[in-house]
């Protein structure tokens, strides 16, 4: 019996792997395709302390390698699909029918950003197109760029791109904001922002990097392009909590509920990284909670 399977090899797994190595518990990482997690589709990470500027794929590669250093067991393209409580532990079982025991569950799954599905979207992410103002604005120092959403995460990723683009326009499909007030408020008094109401986009046009947006009017059909250097998503994002959440109390967005120790609801298993509630997804704080988890999960296998 393990002393804790880890599931998913993004940041937040690979740093439980660390810690779970130090600790020196008897542990395993599952992961469902190639490890690494989201930053695999991030062209370059500038806000990682210590590491100036990395791909999101050598960073991957990294984290993965430190904790192959330390001695990690890492199995790829497994899926899991269920678990059930026995004695002392759980039981995962797998895509397959395979099973193994655990004493604990540390679910690292992530989330991903929604995406818009319109034409031009898939082919120009990572040129031009983010889902990340807080990873990518830097690179739009001085250009125009465009956030598609209306919650708070647009809000507040317009807010944090007027400081540094030249004119940062947000595209909203209602015509009023789902984010809360203070923040539309200082989002109006910003003069280089401006808002059109009432639109979703119909297509990112450009080759090899974006270059326009077409936005089409949701009441009058209307289709209108504008020039664009970057176009940020924010349509809100979707975790990957394995269809858990009649097993394991989600949020109403379906995150893992579990404050900075990862503890959920149900004893024994823990969430950590983007997977959980939590203010701010990046990759610093994943491997945050990969480090906390672990620490909890030492202390209540002390505890049994
Ligand atoms: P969200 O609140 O679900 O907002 C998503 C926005 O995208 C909505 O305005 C929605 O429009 C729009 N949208 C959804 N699908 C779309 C599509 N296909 N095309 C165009 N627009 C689309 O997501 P979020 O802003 O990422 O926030 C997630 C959660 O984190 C929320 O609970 C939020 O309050 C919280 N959060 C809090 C803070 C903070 O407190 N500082 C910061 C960030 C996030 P509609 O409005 O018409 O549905």
């Amino acid at each position: 019996m393990y002393d804790v399977i880890i599931i998913g090899s993004g940041p937040a797994g690979m740093a439980a792997a660390v810690y779970a190595a130090r600790a020196e518990l008897n542990f395993l990482v599952v992961e469902k395709s190639i490890s690494g997690g989201q930053i695999l589709q991030t062209s370059d990470v500038d806000n990682y302390p210590g590491i100036q500027s990395v791909s999101g794929f050598e960073l991957a590669s990294k984290l993965r390698e430190h904790a192959e250093s330390c001695g990690a067991e890492i199995i790829e393209d497994v899926e899991i699909e269920s678990f059930r409580p026995i004695a002392g532990g759980y039981e995962l079982i797998f895509d397959g029918g395979k099973t193994m025991e655990t004493k604990t569950i540390l679910i690292a799954t992530g989330a991903n950003p929604r995406k818009l599905g319109c034409p031009g979207e898939e082919e120009l992410t990572g040129a031009g197109v983010s889902y990340c103002a807080t990873c990518d604005g830097a690179f739009y120092r001085n250009r125009e760029v465009f956030v598609i959403g209306g919650g708070n995460t647009a809000v507040e990723d317009a807010i944090f791109l007027a400081r540094g683009c030249r004119k940062v326009t947000l595209v909203h499909r209602r015509d009023t904001l789902r984010a809360s007030k203070n923040l539309v408020t200082k989002l109006k008094s910003l003069p280089n922002v401006s808002i059109i109401w009432d639109s979703v986009p119909e297509r990112i046009v450009g080759s090899g990097q974006v270059e326009a947006i077409e936005l089409r009017n949701v009441k009058t059909g209307e289709v209108v392009s504008y020039p664009a250097d970057g176009v940020f998503v924010a349509v809100g994002t979707k975790p990957n909590n394995l269809g858990w959440e009649e097993k394991i109390p989600c949020d109403e967005g379906g995150y893992f509920l579990a404050d900075e120790t990862c503890e959920t609801k149900v004893q024994g298993i823990y969430a950590a990284g983007d997977v959980r509630t939590k203010n701010l997804r990046q990759v610093i704080t994943a491997t945050a909670d990969g480090a906390n988890a672990i620490y909890r999960i030492e202390q209540y296998l002390a505890e049994q």
